[in-house]
């Protein structure tokens, strides 16, 4: 894939790139007042969802057409550039015409391959930048599969919002962050930038700043904030949108690290890490080994593979001296049972063995 850098004219390549506004356009007065706002803090780049895909019909849908003629006036009076969600071939048309300057593909669209040809068909021989959301579940060969979509039709300035992905068991976050999704996007394709969404995937504004800086410290590109000029009042997702100024407060906070300075130190630390790798690796490889010979010996004697108490003491010895190293119980337990698994699949082969 040879991709185009999304960033527009006058856009700082500096991370993070920030692109923020309200999770919907509500006014003209709600949307131009925002817009000030953000503008006056150096926001460049304006975001407001004009078709809403919400969970349950009878809820604010968006305020449609009218909608991108506010969004004309936010560039023409701020100079910011707009950008908008599109779902079907018919917003793209009415974005494209209105001038729109970047479009994004929402989590609900990603997963749906029809819609996602759709919106590509529409955008076929167009130069726009496209940033694609991830899917609402923890697919990355969906997620790939949208961006191939939009690569397919001729677009050049892709990009990608991690904005976190649905579980049934919503605890601390909306949308559970999953960073090994993303990143592992970005170990496959590494030249596409990656935005995060830290409103959609806390859900609520206090866990705006933290994941800020976790996107950050994870060498994200940019950030997509819900920003409103009265979050309380917001006719969707109050509770994830912050004002300009807390925007601002918190841009002002993020702590950005270096990315391309590589000491002498690291380098010395990273040859410890390859070689302790290696090392945890023969570990394996042997004790493989020995369970293939308590397979043969299981076989000889005619007893069955599994042996639950014998699993059940090794989870809880293991686990316990693992805490006693700083080691997470949950980490320790995660690498047993993955071990555990090949173990059984290793003694399943030889017991399926002849003779
Ligand atoms: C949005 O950005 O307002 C939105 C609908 O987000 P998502 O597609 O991530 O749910
Ligand atoms: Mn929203």
């Amino acid at each position: 894939m040879k991709l185009e850098s999304i960033l527009l004219p006058g856009i700082d390549p500096k991370r993070p790139i920030v692109i923020a506004g309200p999770c919907s356009a509500e006014s003209e007065e709600q949307v131009l007042e925002t817009a000030r706002g953000l503008a006056a803090k150096g926001v460049k780049l304006f975001r407001a969802g004009i078709w809403k895909p919400r969970t349950k019909p009878g809820g604010f849908e968006g305020v449609g057409l009218p909608g991108l003629q506010w969004l004309k006036k936010v560039k023409e009076e701020t100079g910011m550039y707009v950008s908008t969600e599109v779902a079907t071939k018919a917003h793209v048309e009415a974005a494209l015409e209105a001038g729109i300057d970047l479009l994004w593909i929402g989590a609900r669209t990603t997963v749906n391959p029809f819609a996602v040809q759709e919106i590509a068909d529409a955008l076929k021989g167009i130069d726009i930048p496209v940033l694609i959301k991830n899917p609402v579940n923890p697919d990355l060969e969906l997620w790939i599969g949208a961006i191939e979509r939009i690569y397919g039709a001729g677009i050049r300035r892709i990009g990608v919002i991690h904005r976190g992905f649905s579980s049934y068991d919503k605890k601390m976050y909306r949308n559970l962050p999953l960073w090994h999704i993303p990143i592992e996007l970005r170990r496959r394709m590494p030249q596409l930038p990656i935005f995060c969404d830290p409103s959609h995937i806390g859900g609520k504004r206090e866990l705006i700043a933290p994941l800020c800086q976790q996107a950050m410290d994870l060498s994200f590109d940019g950030l997509i904030v819900e920003s409103h000029c009265n979050p309380d009042c917001a006719l969707s997702d109050a509770s994830q949108q912050i004002t300009p100024d807390v925007l601002d407060y918190v841009l002002n906070l993020l702590v950005i690290r270096n990315e391309t300075q590589t000491t002498e130190n690291l380098s010395q630390l990273r040859n410890q890490i390859d070689s302790i790798d290696e090392q945890l690796l023969e570990l394996l490889a042997k004790r493989m080994r020995v369970s293939r010979e308590i397979g043969i010996y299981k076989k000889e004697h005619n007893m069955p593979i599994l042996q639950s108490p014998r699993y059940s003491e090794i989870l809880e010895k293991r686990s316990s001296m693992g805490q006693s190293m700083e080691l997470s119980t949950e980490f320790v337990k995660e690498i047993l049972k993955e071990i555990h698994e090949e173990s059984v699949r290793q003694q399943m082969i030889i017991m399926n063995q002849q003779g």
